[in-house]
């Protein structure tokens, strides 16, 4: 018999998918999701999701997998660029990075010997807000802030003032325990995936999910409820919850006792400077009357049985009555009858009463009780965590309304009221949250804190108490560019990006020398109208013929639309060039059974002249000679860039970016000596780290004892005093007396009415302010946007992948209403509000609120921007509602024009806005309005048209 030969076969039966597999962290959206990243012949072939990362377990959407078509688009910045016409005209020439770095680092010396406030340092969507504010603290200028104030400061604001945290990063529902769960002013961001895997959950298991938006896409197509409700009345639909429950007596009347200041007591005595105030003892300590004793004790004592209503005689004779008592007299207000807000919510008041009870109906006949023993901070031992089941997420289209922070404080109450924060089945803190309500933190940027060539004395942002916490000079005037922690917006604890260039353009409060932008594209889809933003980047002094905002340096990775206005740019590179991190002292990544942190390591080396911005900036610091920048001898002390900073930073002793692997071995958490392995570390580890929490402090954070002192003793918490809820804010009574005139600070004339009105302790719903512009009868509809699936504001419009999905907008309107009007499906149209017009094609829907319209967020482009042909879809057929919106309200009597904010915390005010919808003339169809001047690239820019991969060209038109 012959022997046996092997086959001559020479076939593949499987292609080896890479020659590398890395692991790192998503920059496609905030979610900040693990990935692997498969590279084969030095270029990115796959990413796929991590399947060990606590953000998304494996998951990985269609923005993430098209990270590929984000790090090879030909809008990425090539080299260094020098303005050489004039600003807009994309007249630059290349220079060296030297020549880059020398010219930044004299433009901010002379400005910082000289005057620091003259620099203005602001940042969009980056997620390393650690280094970029502890820079600018270090620099000196009181004008830092990230991108808060135009995205969801109201609803991060109104969590921190109420009970010490927030959703999203700050926090999460109970997602394995909850029974109901409600969705707020949430599209498909804020977050993706994290919710996307949870709202699978809660389909698994049939649990009720009610969403209300005025548009039925993304979450809220998959509701088994929707809500359409009117844009802005969100705060109003929740009171009448409230009332409901007030009205039917289902709240958790232990928990107030336990976690709230509800049965604090509160000064009645008109007139008198301490009138509304806590009463307290001499300690200090809220006073509450206790039922038991029949006297008056400390709030604070355990075993109080406290009044909830009345009204009791403090030691001084005068009266006082509690919190709850306030809190019911103002929703059992007939104004928050369910048939009162029928109509203005657009939410019949039989629909009101059904979710109220379907809510008391979760969380007090199917209360989730797990057997874990657990301290309260007061010492007593609990032998079960028992929880109220009904979750809840809100994000931005509650949040960016004039009315948004009273809304979001309405939301927590109802929580609260519910008994559902931080308990099994609720809402659940994410470490290092909570914080106290408010935290201890205060701005910085009064005018004996800013000197010339000196650091200022503390972080810019933070959460006033009162007038004496506000950055105001004697005369009451703001001592920020964007005006944040004035008169104008007191409680502004992410800043107010959106007002730096009209108000820098102006003089108003002051000129500045320096406008420094980072990744934010505030020349088109960042700015409230649009072209005033860049007639105010363009503005001249015309006795001298200099721009009145004399030099812009601006850091992004892309040629977005504020490249051309910029005077030097400095080239970033992409996600997947870099080092990055995800940190505690930031934005961190937890969960809500422990904390978490991830970093973003290069998985390929730029191919152009372009470095990471964080390596810039320290670079920055140090020619500069900023504290903590440089060693004595005066040499960088950071010089191996970034990934040296994550290492051996320590903003407090042992305490750094990053928590993981600490400690000359790496052993320790949170605490400890730089370790120099770290990096390492954490790339062994899948590019993150978890710490788990032991079961007993999972829940009840704000309360529990062991976990409070845990968090003590990790450097996240300062103090062990535990998290009361304030249902009632007595920082904003403060503001109120000082707008009375007590007190040593107090506003100017004009301020006063507006914040007595704003600053009431007890939330309470106003209509936004667009509603009384122009009358109904000009401007009746409503006008939104929504943030696609696909596409993370502009980010994705180079994508050649994503773009496909969403290459130009229309202009969604309900059909009923769109007949009414006599316009037919695909007509098109002018949208016309108080300050311009936009025309767009119509497309009807049935999913959408009968007064509101809604398009994609930041699909318009202007031709030749991003790398795009210059007749894109993107620019010929998409449109932004941005053009519409005022970044002024009109003038108030004696000629002042406030931002077009809330005046609580000067959160933009982009979904207030009014229009009305006309035909277009047959004539005029077929290209949106307004038209741009067509950008030019920058030199070296390549074709719009690239191929990728072994395939075929790929055209982006
Ligand atoms: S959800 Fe965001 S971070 Fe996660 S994969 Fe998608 S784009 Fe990336």
């Amino acid at each position: 018999m012959p022997a046996y030969t092997e086959p001559n076969i020479d076939a593949h039966l499987s292609v080896k998918p890479a020659d590398e597999i890395k692991t790192t962290t998503c920059y496609m959206c905030a979610c900040r999701c693990g990935i692997r990243v498969f590279m084969k012949d030095g270029k990115v072939r796959y990413i796929e999701g991590n399947r060990d990362h606590p953000v998304n377990r494996g998951v990985l959407c269609g923005k993430g997998s098209a990270g590929i078509m984000q790090h090879y688009s030909p809008a990425r910045l090539r080299a260094p660029l020098l303005r050489v016409g004039e600003r807009g005209s994309g007249d630059f020439k290349e220079i060296s990075w030297d020549e880059a770095l020398g010219l930044a680092t004299q433009w901010l010396g002379e400005v910082r010997q000289k005057d620091p406030r003259k620099l203005a340092f602001f940042t969009g969507r980056d997620q390393s807000q650690s280094l970029t504010g502890w820079w600018a603290m270090m620099y000196g200028t009181p004008n830092f802030a990230a991108h808060g104030g135009f995205c969801s400061v109201n609803m991060a604001a109104a969590g921190m003032y109420t009970f010490g945290g927030s959703f999203w990063e700050f926090g999460d529902t109970d997602w394995d325990h909850t029974r109901y769960f409600m969705l707020f002013g949430v599209a498909e961001d804020h977050a993706s995936n994290p919710i996307k895997i949870a709202l699978g959950k809660l389909k698994q298991r049939g649990v009720k999910i009610v969403a209300v938006n005025p548009v039925r896409t993304g979450y809220s197509a998959i509701a088994d409820e929707w809500i359409g409700i009117k844009p802005g009345t969100d705060g109003l639909f929740a009171a009448a919850l409230i009332r409901e429950l007030l009205r039917t007596e289902q709240i958790d009347v232990g928990y107030l006792v336990r976690y709230t200041n509800a049965p604090w007591l509160v000064i009645r005595d008109p007139g008198a400077p301490d009138d509304g105030l806590i009463a307290r003892d001499g300690n200090g300590n809220p006073l509450a009357f206790d039922t038991a004793a029949n006297a008056l004790a400390s709030a604070l004592g355990p075993d109080l049985e406290p009044a909830l209503s009345g009204t009791f005689t403090l030691a001084d004779g005068r009266q006082a009555v509690p919190v709850f008592q306030l809190l019911a007299e103002r929703f059992m207000a007939d104004d928050y009858m369910p048939e009162a807000v029928a109509k203005a919510t657009g939410v019949p008041a039989e629909a009101i009463r059904r979710i109220a009870a379907e809510l008391a109906h979760a969380a007090f006949k199917e209360e989730v009780v797990l057997d874990i023993p657990w301290t309260d901070w007061t010492g007593r031992r609990h032998d079960q965590m028992i929880g109220r089941p009904v979750g809840m997420h809100a994000m931005r289209g509650i949040s960016a309304h004039a009315n948004g922070f009273h809304t979001c404080r309405i939301l927590h109450i109802l929580q609260i009221l519910l008994g559902s924060i931080d308990c099994p089945g609720g809402f659940r803190y994410k470490t290092p949250y909570p914080k106290l309500a408010p935290p201890f933190l205060k701005p910085r940027g009064k005018p004996g804190d800013v000197q010339a060539g000196k650091p200022l004395p503390g972080p810019h942002l933070g959460f006033p108490t009162g007038p004496d916490d506000l950055l105001v000079d004697a005369a009451g005037a703001p001592q920020r560019i964007d005006k944040a922690f004035s008169w104008d917006a007191p409680f502004s604890a992410h800043g107010l990006m959106h007002t730096v260039i009209a108000n820098a353009a102006k003089g108003d409060p002051y000129p500045i020398d320096v406008l420094f932008l980072y990744m934010a594209n505030m020349g088109w889809n960042s700015s409230m109208n649009p072209p005033a933003t860049l007639a105010h980047l363009t503005d001249k002094d015309p006795a001298t013929g200099a721009y009145k905002i004399p030099k812009v340096i601006y850091s992004d990775a892309y040629f977005s639309e504020t490249v051309p206005y910029a005077d030097l740019i400095l080239p970033d590179t992409t996600y997947l060039e870099r080092w990055d991190c995800i940190s505690l002292l930031d934005r961190p990544i937890s969960e809500p059974d422990g904390p978490a942190d991830a970093i973003r390591q290069p998985v390929v080396a730029p191919d152009r002249d372009v470095r990471a911005f964080q390596d810039v900036l320290l670079d920055l610091g140090a020619r500069l000679g900023l504290p903590g920048m440089v060693k004595e001898d005066g040499t960088p002390k950071f010089p191996g860039g970034y990934p040296d900073y994550i290492v051996n930073h320590e903003r407090r002793p042992g305490i750094g970016p990053l928590a993981g692997y600490r400690g000359k071995s790496g052993g320790d958490y949170a605490k400890g000596d730089p370790n120099p392995r770290q990096l390492e570390q954490y790339i062994a580890g899948g590019c993150f780290h978890i710490h788990h929490l032991p079961a007993h402090m999972r829940y009840f954070k704000h309360a529990n004892r062991d976990y409070i002192s845990w968090a003590v003793d990790k450097g996240f918490r300062i103090t062990t005093t535990p998290v009361i809820f304030q249902l009632y804010s007595e920082p904003m009574q403060k503001m109120r007396l000082a707008a009375r005139g007590h007190g040593a600070v107090v506003p100017p004339e004009q301020h006063r009415a507006r914040i007595e009105t704003y600053f009431d302790p007890l939330p309470f719903w106003y209509p936004p302010f667009e509603d009384g512009f122009g009358g109904e009868a000009d401007f009746p509809i409503n006008a939104i946007t929504q943030r696609p699936m696909a596409m993370y504001h502009s980010w994705g419009s180079q994508n050649a992948w994503l773009r496909q999905i969403h290459g130009s907008n229309r202009l969604y309107m309900n059909r009923a209403r769109a007949l009414a009007l006599g316009i037919a499906d695909d007509e098109w149209v002018w949208i016309t509000s108080r300050i311009g017009r936009v025309k767009a094609q119509i497309k009807h829907m049935e999913g959408v609120n009968p007064d509101t319209v809604w398009t994609w967020n930041a699909i318009g482009k202007r031709a030749g921007a991003w790398g795009l042909d210059q007749d894109a879809p993107e620019a010929t057929r998409g449109f932004l509602l941005n053009h519409l919106i005022a970044e002024l309200l009109p003038e108030q009597a004696g000629g002042y024009r406030y931002s077009n904010s809330d005046p609580v915390t000067g959160q933009a005010a982009w979904y207030d806005l009014k229009v009305r919808v006309e035909r277009a003339a047959d004539q005029e169809t077929g290209i949106t309005s307004p038209r741009f001047e067509t950008l030019i690239a920058p030199p070296s820019s390549p074709s719009p048209h690239f191929s990728w991969g072994e395939g075929k060209q790929g055209a982006r038109r």
